[in-house]
């Protein structure tokens, strides 16, 4: 609690799930309320999200249409996890391309 506390820590041995730092959408939430606007698109990253260097992780507001994570979402490429047992994961991947063709 001394170092970070911001994020409760289970003991050793307890797996954390991720809560796409909930810390950090709470305080954007209370500065968005505060000033009386909606939190950006791109506004708010996760802590992985902030540390990839290759920029492979995007959060965002699924519920609007024109955020980044949503467009992503709207591609082809995107899958998610045993989808076809009806499990609607939020985290969701994009298929890697191996040997497009070429542009005709
Ligand atoms: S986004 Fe990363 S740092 Fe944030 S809660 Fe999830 S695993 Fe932890």
């Amino acid at each position: 609690m001394m170092r970070n506390p911001n994020v409760t820590v289970r003991s050793r041995g307890v797996m954390e799930k991720c809560t796409y730092c909930v810390q950090r959408i709470s305080r954007h939430r209370i500065d968005a309320e505060r000033e009386n606007r909606k939190i950006e698109d791109l506004e708010l990253q996760t802590a992985c999200q902030q540390s990839c260097p290759a920029g492979a992780i995007v959060f965002g507001n699924i519920n609007d249409p024109n955020s980044q994570v949503s467009r992503l979402k709207a591609k082809n490429r995107n899958y998610g996890l045993l989808e076809d047992l009806n499990t609607r994961p939020r985290t969701t991947y994009l298929a890697e391309i191996r040997n497009p063709p070429p542009e005709s």
